[in-house]
């Protein structure tokens, strides 16, 4: 027996088709049968050596997925094999000592599994993942595996960042400037329009300021003279929620920038390598009463209300998916990150 998988024995090496020993089912988790995995700029940083939670080579990649259950372990209530389900990136250990689990923030949980960095991940037949009464996500009827795979990462982690309410909690009306318009991005401008918010986007690239109009953005801007559009967009006050979506120490402090008095700024794009540790005004902060936010992904139980707003139409992931490719070019799609900045929109394999 063995399944197929895509793996890389180095940094920054070609990953190669191999067979591999199918995932052992551990107590209490499952292994799923992947049938679509979305390929994210995490997974090219990861394969790129910038990520240290991936210690052991050679790795199978791939965070973002979907399937069907294969294998049950031993002492898990809820699942049987067959279900349709997809994963949060951030698994909680679910422990009843840990706190952040107990209180329902797994995706904050100090013991955190993330398939594809801790462990074995999606780019493969089958996966494994722990505490799966406390992690794995029931798929309801009409979400296809590939826009489920989408939800997992940058959408379920912009959500997160807009709607709950310890987070920015984003009003109808509000003002609100993304910066970046890379899939997170776009999650972003999708969720703040169906909340009522009204949206300027900020990214170089044209295209993605398309996108970005098309998904319902009011304005949009290039990098460079992001402070003038918000200054004039906002009548001179500053946007009521920044969101920084790609990750880059400048735009952090320009997200900030961008806040009037009592301000929120999200950060959401990965700070890795030489941004993370950006220079921040910490000076406006105070004389603003500014309020900033990290957004590490969603807990699997606050997954039932993104997948209602999926469900009655109010929010349509599908329509921040690129283009859908087979098992094989997956090493392809991850090589065309190194070039092109962030294709805007999730690139689904599905098999
Ligand atoms: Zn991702
Ligand atoms: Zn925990």
């Amino acid at each position: 027996m063995g399944m197929k998988a895509m793996v890389y024995g180095a940094f920054g090496e070609r990953l190669r088709e191999m067979v591999m020993p199918d995932p052992a089912v551990l107590d209490g988790g499952v292994v799923i049968r992947v049938r679509a995995a979305g390929v994210c700029r995490s997974d090219w940083h990861a394969w790129q050596g910038h990520d240290p939670d991936i210690k052991v080579l050679p790795h199978v990649p791939g965070h973002e997925f979907a399937g069907e259950i294969a294998a049950v372990g031993r002492g898990v209530r809820q699942w049987r094999a067959g279900d349709l389900v997809t994963v949060p990136f951030a698994c909680g250990c679910g422990g009843e000592a840990c706190e952040e689990c107990a209180a329902g923030q797994a995706q904050v949980c100090p013991r955190q599994y993330q398939p594809g960095f801790s462990g074995a991940g999606a780019f493969a037949e089958l996966v494994a993942v722990p505490s799966a009464d406390f992690n794995v996500v029931r798929l309801p009827e009409g979400v296809s595996f590939a826009a489920a795979a989408a939800l997992g990462c940058r959408f379920a982690t912009a959500f997160r960042a807009l709607v709950h309410g310890d987070q920015a909690a984003v009003k109808s009306g509000e003002q609100l400037v993304v910066f970046g318009c890379g899939g997170v991005g776009l999650s972003v401008v999708m969720i703040a329009v169906a909340l009522g918010a009204r949206v300027l986007a900020v990214d170089p690239r044209e295209d993605a300021r398309e996108k970005a109009k098309g998904l319902g953005a009011e304005m949009v801007s290039g990098v460079d003279e992001a402070l003038e559009a918000v200054r004039v967009w906002t009548g001179g006050r500053g946007a009521e929620v920044a969101v920084e979506a790609v990750g880059r120490a400048e735009v952090c402090a320009l997200a900030v920038r961008s806040l009037r008095p009592r301000g929120r700024m999200v950060q959401i794009g990965l700070l890795l390598g030489k941004h993370a540790d950006p220079v921040v005004p910490m000076g406006l902060v105070i004389a603003r009463e500014l309020r900033i936010i990290g957004s590490h992904g969603m807990a699997a139980a606050a997954y039932p209300e993104m997948l209602a707003m999926v469900g009655d139409g109010r929010l349509r992931p599908e329509r921040l998916m690129g283009r859908v490719i087979g098992f094989g070019e997956i090493p392809g799609a991850l090589e065309a990150m190194t070039t092109n900045e962030g294709a805007a929109g999730a690139v689904v394999a599905a098999w």
